[in-house]
């Protein structure tokens, strides 16, 4: 671990692995910032950055499961596009997530998503294992998307739900 990262993992808050983990004070709806050689970056990002040990892609957010702007737990950090970032906000009053556990097994793919794995997998510069981690859902689905076997994306799944 460098001296940075040992700074950044000293200001947050851990009280158990599942839980939120909170990086320092301030405003609870705001995100949390950290200065790495006098810049101010977002705390998730440098969450996400850490522990998947690459880069955020261009054009890529990094967007909470958990609604909680302030957390850096890994496994409530997901990556995804602009229209998930508007739609999380979106939909953070009415579709609270409580348990990301539960989360992480519902559909969670926009169309957009769809779009960008399928182009991301056919750079040849990502496999569906890698595909998998970027977007937080499993080979298999990815596959699926890849294949066409899966259809339901949350767009489609909402507009079936409303
Ligand atoms: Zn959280």
């Amino acid at each position: 671990m460098t001296k940075t990262e040992r700074r950044f993992w000293s200001l947050v808050k851990r009280h158990t692995p599942e839980g939120c983990w909170i990086f320092g004070s301030g405003n609870i709806n705001d995100y949390g910032t950290f200065g790495v050689a006098s810049k101010s970056i977002k705390a998730h990002r440098f969450a996400w950055e850490f522990h998947h040990k690459c880069k955020v892609p261009k054009g890529m957010y990094i967007l909470h499961k958990c609604d909680n702007p302030k957390c850096v737990n890994p496994d409530h950090l997901y990556c995804g596009n602009q229209f998930d970032n508007m739609e999380d906000r979106k939909l953070s009053g009415n579709f609270k997530i409580t348990n990301p556990a539960k989360y992480a097994n519902r559909v969670k793919l926009s169309s957009k998503d769809v779009k960008s794995i399928k182009e991301l997998y056919a750079t040849g510069d990502f496999t569906r294992a890698k595909l998998g981690k970027l977007f937080n859902i499993s080979p298999s689905v990815i596959q699926g998307h890849l294949s066409g076997r899966l259809k339901h994306t949350i767009d489609s799944y909402r507009s079936s739900n409303a």
